[in-house]
């Protein structure tokens, strides 16, 4: 999955993703990837968000509204993402001693970003309209 979280000079802010689903998926399997609330979603108000991983997980937490609604309490996009990720991957592993792969992305009104995974190699870029792609690699954050 391609997740993207974009805020233009106008101050709106867009998430979208694009995905070939989960390899091997059973015909007809829709994962978290259209989701709005799960694999995506975003207010100008406040801030946008998208997730990647395994879409079964990700939709038990509508972790990308998750995040939205933690940055509209206050939490910059790094806390968010991580209270999330951290909280669902908790949940999961209590009730079924596993969590899928959980990854996220966000970013708030102000142009503040944050990322949060519960895997060992996590990549992702953050571009402004001055400045060339970086891009990061974390870890289980
Ligand atoms: N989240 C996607 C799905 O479950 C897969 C992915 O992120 O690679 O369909």
């Amino acid at each position: 999955t391609v997740g993207m979280v974009c805020l233009d000079r106008q101050g709106k802010l867009t998430a979208a993703t694009s995905t070939s689903g989960l390899f091997m998926k059973r015909k007809g399997r829709v994962g978290d990837s259209p989701i709005v609330g799960s694999g995506f979603y975003a207010d100008s108000k406040v801030g946008g968000a998208t997730a990647t991983g395994l879409g079964e997980d990700l939709m038990k937490g509508c972790i990308s509204y998750e995040i939205v609604r933690l940055m509209k309490d206050g939490h910059h996009p790094q806390a968010a993402c991580e209270i999330a990720v951290n909280q669902l991957d908790k949940e999961l592993k209590e009730r079924r001693q596993k969590a899928g792969d959980l990854s996220v992305i966000a970013m708030n009104n102000k142009g503040e970003w944050g990322v949060a995974t519960n895997i060992d190699g996590f990549s992702f870029a953050v571009a402004t309209e001055n400045e060339k792609p970086t891009v990061y690699l974390v870890k289980n954050t």
